[in-house]
């Protein structure tokens, strides 16, 4: 990797508007006090990193190129972005993490901007397919016998209704149906199943008229996977999503590898040929009865996709295998290459099947696709795993087998030097989030999606953290691999919440943990009207947070939530909900993970180190994410506990602590204790201090 050539933009930040290009300036004017902004929107407030954030993204519009910005909790980054964006009088896509953040830029802060700024532009939101209602799947279901015997006739008859209603088929709109149940498999299309030109739903499809809306639009509002989903079109030439524009903006875009590694690569999961034998069996019964032996087709598919989950046998659950020869680790080689082979036969067969019937109707046409696509990845995954990705085995109920790129950073070159081939002009690229890494040049972001060579912007929290926030390193815990560590961090949160009335964020790094904390906390609090434990996989992360947050009111208990994961990042509780973010353990990626090990593999193939360059980045990174759940306005105020005695004893713990937000160092046992009086005092929900 070459380093960064050219200086941090805010070197070279203008000191007034006659420096400044028309766009900078017409930045600059929009967020001066007093202007425009600060009268229309209520909670508009001048802030000087957000000034300096916009200036830098107008100067990459008018200019093309790359440019990452780090923006702290508070910048108040997405006016920082939309602003220039909108002025600029550019074709605009903004790509975010989760379609819960696309609905909130499309509903909320765009056309709040839009307003404000008396800009006549056309904006529009695409999801994925499986975002919208397909007509021709719901009349599917209607006519499906066995949907009707089971017990989501109900549930159907409810999404019948809201169909004659909607306007844009999205699903989000519809209120108590789980994104996972097997209702919505059942009234969305995937991009096998769709009937595309032939479909006698066409002229009402939601999906078409999303995509058309998106076409037309100035503002296109979309989402990190849709983004990689487009890139997979272009690059096999059979499609494309998205418009051509002259300006993109990624959102949360700590989050582009790890979404854009898992488009690029391959999956085949038995839950899938399952899947698919069940709509074999369901369109070729309904289509072309007695023309061929279905049943036998089906049970065939499925008969081998359980067979290939026996070999693996006993496995633990959730356990994912390295696979670098023939077969995973722990697997027989004779046995899973035959049971593959298995799977391979069935598929081609039904391959073969469909094809004779395909012209009888298009449905029979996609199963038949369905059926080839499947084949092809039977066959690559009884072949050597290629040079330059990962492959492994995620063992569930389910198998998940997967090939794997190491990083975007090829896709994303690629896709940037063909853009500027495609449009003919350079075009503006910007990356952003409140976490990018933990250094100024951000290389733990730019290496992995090939942007060493974009310009790099870090712009500081406005929050007091040394007044809001403190950090505590409790002495004396045993070893995090050691049983007993999991009880001393959860006497610690009992102790300490109790005194606060819940308010807690206890963050696990391993399962195990989530479980033995857990589990010791909801013991301890059985019964209490006051404090609630609550654990991650208990509901929707939406579910868990939204009682959590209620926690904010003066009635009704306080939650102590435990979790780990997707926890660690974007969520945020601000105010008095949240006080005590406890971390049991400092957040290293697991090494023997097939993905990490390869990245560490391909480091030190470089003569480069793993550990400082990969493990440490990793840990330090999260550690940020983790710690930036607890101050999310000017007013809050908490504490950060970390409950791994490494950071203090180990060389690299001064580089994790760099990492953090400067908070105050709570000293001792004694100066804990009357942080979490004052906090107590703080708080509507505390107990009285002892
Ligand atoms: S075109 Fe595809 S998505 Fe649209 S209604 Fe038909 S099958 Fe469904």
């Amino acid at each position: 990797m070459t380093p960064n050539p050219k200086p941090p933009i805010c070197d070279s930040f203008p000191k007034d508007a006659e420096r400044a290009t028309g766009l900078e300036s017409l930045v600059m004017q929009a967020f001066a006090p007093g202007s425009g902004l600060s009268q229309t929107i209520a909670q508009f407030k001048p802030r000087s990193g957000q000034t300096e954030m916009a200036v830098a993204i107008a100067r990459t519009i008018d200019q093309g190129g790359a440019l990452v910005v780090e923006a702290g909790t508070g910048v108040g980054k997405t006016y920082a972005y939309l602003v220039p964006a909108l002025l600029s009088g550019t074709r605009i896509l903004l790509s975010t993490a989760t379609k819960a953040l696309q609905d909130q830029l499309f509903g909320r802060d765009l056309p709040q901007l839009v307003r404000a700024l008396g800009l006549p532009l056309r904006c529009a939101v695409l999801k994925g397919r499986a975002s919208y209602l397909c007509m021709h799947r719901l009349e599917m279901a209607r006519h499906d016998g066995a949907q009707q015997a089971s017990g989501e006739a109900q549930a159907l008859a409810r999404v019948e209704q809201w169909a004659h209603a909607t306007r844009s088929g999205d699903l989000a709109e519809l209120d108590g149906i789980e994104d996972r149940s097997a209702l919505m498999t059942q009234i969305t299309s995937t991009r096998e199943n769709c009937l595309g030109a032939q479909c006698p739903k066409l002229s009402g499809c939601h999906v078409n008229q999303a995509r058309r809306e998106a076409m037309d639009a100035d503002v296109l509002v979309i989402n990190h996977h849709l983004f990689f989903a487009d890139l997979g079109l272009r690059e096999t030439a059979t499609g494309q999503l998205l418009p051509k524009v002259q300006t993109l903006v990624f959102d949360e875009a700590h989050q582009l590898n790890d979404t854009g590694v898992q488009f690029l690569g391959r999956q085949l999961t038995t839950a899938q040929l399952i899947d698919f034998a069940n709509d074999l069996l369901a369109t070729g019964l309904q289509k072309a009865r007695g023309l061929v032996d279905w049943h036998g087709l089906a049970t065939g598919i499925e008969r081998a996709a359980r067979d290939l989950r026996m070999v693996v046998g006993q496995a633990a659950v959730a356990t994912r295998l390295r696979w670098h020869d023939e077969a995973p680790e722990r697997v027989g080689a004779q046995e899973w290459r035959a049971a593959l082979e298995d799977l391979d036969h069935a598929c081609v067969q039904a391959q073969e099947q469909t094809s004779r019937v395909a012209e009888v109707d298009p449905d029979l046409e996609r199963m038949r696709e369905r059926a080839g696509a499947l084949c092809s990845l039977t066959e690559s995954f009884l072949k050597p795993c290629p040079a330059g990705v990962v492959r492994w085995l995620d063992v569930n109920t389910q198998l998940r087998l997967v090939e794997s790129p190491l990083d975007i950073a090829q896709a994303l070159r690629d896709a940037m030097g063909s853009a500027s081939a495609d449009t003919g002009y350079q075009r503006a690229w910007v990356f952003t989030s409140a976490t990018l890494g933990d250094e100024p040049l951000l290389r733990w972001f730019t290496e992995p999606c090939g942007l060493s060579d974009a310009t790099t912007l870090r712009v500081e929290s406005p929050f007091n953290y040394q007044r809001q926030a403190a950090l505590y390193l409790p002495a004396g815990f045993a070893d995090p691999a050691d049983a007993a560590h999991s009880a001393q961090v959860a006497a610690l949160v009992a102790q300490a919440a109790s005194r606060l009335g819940g308010r807690t964020l206890v963050l696990t790094t391993t399962l195990r943990a989530l479980n033995s904390i857990s589990d010791a906390l909801a013991l301890e609090f059985s019964g209490s009207e006051r404090i609630h434990v609550l654990t991650q996989g208990q509901g929707s992360k939406r579910v868990l947070m939204e009682r959590f947050r209620s926690a904010g009111a003066v009635d009704g208990p306080g939650y102590i939530l435990v979790a780990s994961a997707t926890f660690w990042q974007g969520i945020d509780i601000p105010g008095d909900a949240l006080q005590l973010v406890v971390i049991d353990k400092l957040p290293f990626p697991p090494p023997n993970d097939p993905l990490a090990e390869a990245r560490a593999n391909r480091l030190k193939a470089a003569g480069r180190s793993a550990f400082k360059d990969y493990f440490l980045p990793e840990a330090a990174v999260a550690l940020r994410q983790g710690a930036g759940r607890l101050i999310r306005r000017e007013s809050d105020r908490g504490a950060l506990v970390l409950c791994d005695g490494r950071v203090s004893t180990r060389g690299y713990g001064r580089r994790l602590l760099a990492a953090l937000p400067a908070m105050r160092v709570v000293a001792d046992a004694g100066e804990w204790d009357a942080l979490i009086d004052d906090l107590t005092r703080a708080s509507t929900k505390g107990s009285p201090p002892s």
